[in-house]
């Protein structure tokens, strides 16, 4: 397998993919290490989790780097990101004792009554590529924590970041064998669809998703989805900085150059503020710079993978076909690596593809609508349901809209943001199940009942 610089299009490393030979003898190996680190006390693993993040975030600038080179996003979002991942293993540590450890329900002299959190066993966490840092640690850190062990897959455009991530735990000393990545793309997916693990977790796309969760359905596993999203944005007509606004949300848009689950894709915005809120939109993503990740200053870096240019393009085009206006952008930039124009499309409806197929890229379509009977129809006018976004001065009428949209995630005047705290989770073809808060500490275990006399 060969692994390219998105920007550059240099190779940055050949590496052999896993065999089904390959991943067998690993998940054997994690079946045994189960025994070992499962029985190891919470307060234990603890320990080793927290080593880690340490050594994360003492090599933060390195492991930034290599993520840039082979992800092509700017060097300062992959900072960004892995001190954003050593956050949010705080609070996992941090609360880790508390929905982990067992739960009294009744403790009196004739009868106790409590719930245990079990690991499953050995997990499979597929993962992708946007964010690698953080998804992965939405799934690997709570599940080691829990006392699982763990065969993770990194997307084949992370893989680099996936073998770093494997180093961090021998260097933070855990259990031999607690922790394996399997190297591969799709064809080391396929081979991890049969073995025998105890549950799969699944973070990628609605299409493959929705595979893994045929493929592994009649083994009766857990499996959980985090999957794409279509996610609106919709712009009330009582917004006071509509500069600021429109800044804001574009760059919920364009963060990434738009590759996150979260990312706006669709932005409805009132009729009376809807002229201003263009304008200032599209000055905004103008001042923005676009070039090569590792340039000082760059918002724009490179799309990661080469195909996704054509799908992006393909849109446009589909959206102008159809009566779009074309306000920036609109094409691929002709360059060894990829790169596509920041693009926003105006008088677009939902018979074009732009709003409603996931772009995963810097483009957005911003539609103009009356009232928000009309924007909260729109909103819902979608297979997805990851995120829900509502500007407005307030706040009760933004609830009052938000409840109304099925999404796993209501924003009030912010977007694109994910807090360790809050479950993360899909509705519809979004996926279902969560990571992050105390759901998702406990995704990772079985309960059992006590119930227990004399
Ligand atoms: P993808 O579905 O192409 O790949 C995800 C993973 O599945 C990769 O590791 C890939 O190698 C593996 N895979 C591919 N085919 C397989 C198969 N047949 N069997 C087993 N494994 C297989 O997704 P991607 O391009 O890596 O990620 C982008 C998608 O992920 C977007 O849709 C994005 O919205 C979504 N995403 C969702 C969240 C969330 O939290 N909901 C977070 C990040 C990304």
């Amino acid at each position: 397998m060969r692994i390219f610089n998105p920007a550059t299009a240099q190779t940055l490393a050949v590496l052999r993919e896993d065999s089904l030979a390959r991943v067998v003898e690993k998940t054997a190996l994690l079946r045994l290490a189960f025994a070992h680190w499962s029985a190891k006390p919470l307060a234990e693993r603890i320990k080793v989790i927290a080593r880690f993040n340490q050594q994360l975030e003492k090599r933060v600038e390195k492991l930034a780097g290599i993520l840039t080179s082979e992800s092509g996003k700017p060097l300062q979002q992959s900072r960004n990101e892995i001190n954003g991942a050593v956050a949010r293993i705080n609070w996992m540590l941090e609360n880790a004792e508390k929905y982990l450890s067992d739960e009294w329900v009744t403790n009196t002299d004739t009868l106790k009554e409590k719930i245990s959190y079990e690991p499953l066993g050995v997990i499979c966490n597929i993962s992708a590529w946007n964010y690698p840092y953080l998804v992965g640690v939405n799934v690997f850190i709570p599940a080691l924590l829990a006392g699982n062990t763990v065969l993770y897959k990194p997307s084949e455009y992370a893989t680099l970041t996936g073998m770093e991530i494997e180093k961090l735990f021998y260097y933070a000393g855990l259990e031999q064998n607690a922790f394996k990545i399997a190297i591969g793309g799709k064809a080391t997916g396929e081979n991890l669809m049969d073995l025998r693990v105890d549950g799969y977790f699944f973070t990628g796309s609605y299409k493959t998703g929705k595979y893994i969760y045929e493929k592994v359905a009649s083994r009766m596993l857990p499996c959980q989805l985090e999957l794409g999203g279509k996610d609106p944005l919709y712009v009330t007509d009582d917004i006071e900085d509509i500069a600021a606004v429109a800044a804001a949300t574009a760059d919920g848009a364009f963060y990434n150059n738009g590759q996150s689950c979260c990312a706006v894709e669709r932005i409805y915005v009132h009729e009376k503020v809807y002229d201003e809120y263009v304008a200032e939109f599209v000055k905004a993503v103008k001042s923005w710079k676009l070039g090569l990740p590792t340039d000082d200053g760059v918002y724009f870096g490179a799309i990661t993978r080469k195909e996704q240019l054509k799908v992006l393009e393909n849109q446009v085009l589909e959206a102008r076909a159809k009566g779009a206006t074309l306000k920036l952008g609109g094409h691929i930039i002709v360059h060894e690596g990829n790169f596509f124009e920041p693009t926003i499309l105006t008088d677009v409806d939902h018979n074009m593809k732009i709003m409603q197929e996931e772009s995963f890229g810097p483009v957005i379509g911003i539609m103009k609508v009356t009232s928000d009977k009309e924007a909260i129809e729109l909103m819902n006018d979608t297979e997805y349901g990851l995120t829900a976004s509502v500007y407005s001065s307030n706040g009760e009428r933004a609830q009052e809209i938000l409840s109304q949209v099925n999404a796993g995630t209501g924003y009030w005047n912010c977007c694109d943001r994910v807090t360790a705290g809050l479950p993360w989770a899909g509705r519809k073809h979004s996926g279902f199940g969560a990571t992050l808060s105390h759901q998702g500490l406990r995704a990772f275990t079985k309960t059992k009942a006590w119930q227990m006399k004399g």
